[in-house]
């Protein structure tokens, strides 16, 4: 049991979590915080939170576990303003999905990588935001992944790991640097390119009749396109690294698609495609499984 939860950011994913874990009645009492009394109240009035305040300071007082769940580029501003009231028995986590540029933004923060600080990312979501977008089952047979550091209290990782189980997640364990490189490649790629595949079209001259013409293949590639810009700009931004070194691959495999084409290859394209095919039905499958 928790007895009193802060979360700080009541949008699509803290307002996701307070409504799965309000379900099964895990926390005494669940506080939020962000910069609008309006978004808070509205939390309050669907049932999500118990109580609010705008002061984070106020709300994390007397928390056994703090939630961060801000975009990344509030995550400093954040840790700087709670840092003087929470005490060492106070667990931080966050949900941000790059995590080097959060352990970074806590070490700015606290001048040091708190003990208490477990950096994890639900690896769920919608293209929506904000609390009326949040469902208790947004986690359920979903994966977290906690990057527990080296100066971790395992009953505090526990904790936190107990947290998520209760919302139907599935909950592994993996270094910061690899989850980095992993969701790189698996998340933040796929969104970059399709903001940027609807950026194309719009920029071409016969745009209207585009998008006119547009069918259920440009819906099904570009729908994450429709995500909030500013936590897409944050997420980039904080794992450039990462997600230039797989953008560049990518870049290149699309030379070589593009010289194939140029070519007439047919050969080589339906080798390439055929291989493809075998790795996305096997992933449907195992969806489905
Ligand atoms: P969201 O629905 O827009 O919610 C963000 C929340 O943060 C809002 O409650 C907002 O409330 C608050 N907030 C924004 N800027 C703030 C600031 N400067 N100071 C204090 N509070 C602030 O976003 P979300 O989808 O839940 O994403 C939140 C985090 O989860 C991000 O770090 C993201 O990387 C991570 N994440 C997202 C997904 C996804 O698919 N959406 C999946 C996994 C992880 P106010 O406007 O009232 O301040």
């Amino acid at each position: 049991m928790i007895e009193k939860l802060c979360i700080i950011g009541v949008g699509l994913i803290g307002g996701s979590l307070a409504r799965a874990l309000k379900e099964k009645g895990y926390c005494k009492q669940i506080v939020g915080s962000s910069r609008s009394a309006d978004h808070l109240q509205k939390a309050v009035d669907l049932g999500v939170i118990d109580s609010y305040s705008t002061d984070m300071q106020e709300a994390v007082k007397g928390a056994d576990v703090i939630i961060v769940c801000v975009p990344l580029g509030a995550m400093e501003m954040v840790f700087s303003k709670i840092k003087d009231v929470i005490t060492p028995d106070t667990i931080i986590t966050d949900v941000g999905s790059s995590k080097q540029s959060v352990v970074d933004a806590a070490e700015r923060a606290f001048g040091e990588i708190p003990a208490s600080l477990i950096p994890g990312h639900p690896i769920a979501g919608t293209e929506k935001s904000g609390v009326e977008a949040s469902f208790a089952e947004l986690y359920q047979r979903r994966k977290v992944i906690l990057t527990p550091l080296e100066n971790n209290n395992p009953e505090q990782v526990e904790k936190i790991e107990n947290m998520w189980l209760q919302t139907g997640a599935e909950v592994r364990h993996m270094s910061v640097q690899h989850h980095d490189e992993v969701l790189a490649a698996t998340s933040h790629l796929p969104h970059v390119l399709a903001f940027g595949i609807v950026d194309t079209l719009a920029k071409m001259d016969s745009q209207q009749e585009i998008f006119e013409y547009a069918a259920g293949g440009f819906r099904d590639f570009t729908r994450i396109a429709s995500s909030d810009p500013v936590m897409w700009r944050d997420i980039c931004v904080n794992n450039r690294d990462a997600l230039l070194k797989v953008m560049r691959n990518y870049i290149e495999d699309m030379e070589l698609l593009y010289s194939l084409i140029e070519q007439s290859d047919g050969e080589a394209l339906s080798e390439l495609f055929e291989g493809a095919k075998g790795i996305r039905d096997k992933f449907n499958d195992m969806l489905q499984g």
